[in-house]
């Protein structure tokens, strides 16, 4: 929305209590690129996404002075248990989308990985019960893997792209805004 708003010719400020952009949740981020969601569109708009990590430089359009964010395209690989119903929904809607992806047996995942082992220790047991690290007896069945997928180099970075893009096209952003938002709220106050 940053950057596309101001694309648009729309007008921009963005106001945020921190210190700089990608500083709330997105810096605690894991920067795992997925496209499998519980829901039709959450797993449309992810993989839409996709498409825009994948050309990031030309979605940017830009140069930032930081660098810019880069998308480590490894693979994604998803185990299938009895708690997740062997991924049936997730299959089903990459499925209509058309997102590839391959359905593996457990000697399949094997053979991609041959650390993994089938063990399963469902449900998860704080460490002081006694059943802790104890395996049930179903082990995993398989699981499913696609290529469109991985991880991004860093998320505050790409975050900061996306501010340099959006500032490109005219778009405001006014960090460390706390007293601000308070002065503009009540008069007197220190902005
Ligand atoms: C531990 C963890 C791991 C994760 N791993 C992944 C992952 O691997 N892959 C993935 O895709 N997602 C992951 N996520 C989810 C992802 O981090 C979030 O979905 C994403 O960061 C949300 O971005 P955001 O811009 O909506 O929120 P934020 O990055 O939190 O930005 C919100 C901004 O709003 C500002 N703000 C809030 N309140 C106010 C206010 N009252 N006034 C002014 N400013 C305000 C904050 O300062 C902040 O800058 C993970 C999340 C966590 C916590």
């Amino acid at each position: 929305m940053h950057t596309n708003c101001p694309k648009k010719g729309w007008k921009t400020l963005t106001i945020d209590k921190l210190a700089a952009s990608g500083h709330g949740s997105t810096a605690n981020t894991c920067a795992v690129i997925r496209v499998h969601y519980s829901t039709i569109d959450g797993t449309a708009a992810a993989y839409e996404s996709y498409k825009y990590w994948e050309n990031w430089a030309e979605y940017i359009g830009v140069q930032d002075p930081l660098g810019l964010a880069k998308l480590i395209k490894r693979g994604v690989m998803v185990m299938k248990s009895t708690a997740n119903d062997q991924l049936r929904k997730i299959k089903r809607m990459m499925a209509e989308l058309g997102i590839a992806y391959e359905d593996l047996t457990f000697e399949a995942v094997k053979e991609k990985c041959g650390m993994l082992d089938d063990t399963s220790y469902h449900p998860p047991r704080r460490p002081d019960d006694p059943e802790f690290g104890t395996p049930n007896e179903r082990p995993l069945q398989g699981a499913i893997y696609y290529e469109e997928g991985g991880y991004i180099s860093d998320p505050v970075l790409s975050v900061h792209n996306v501010q340099v893009a959006a500032e490109s096209h005219g778009a405001q952003f006014k960090f460390n805004a706390a007293s601000w938002i308070l002065s503009k709220m009540e008069p007197g106050y220190p902005g």
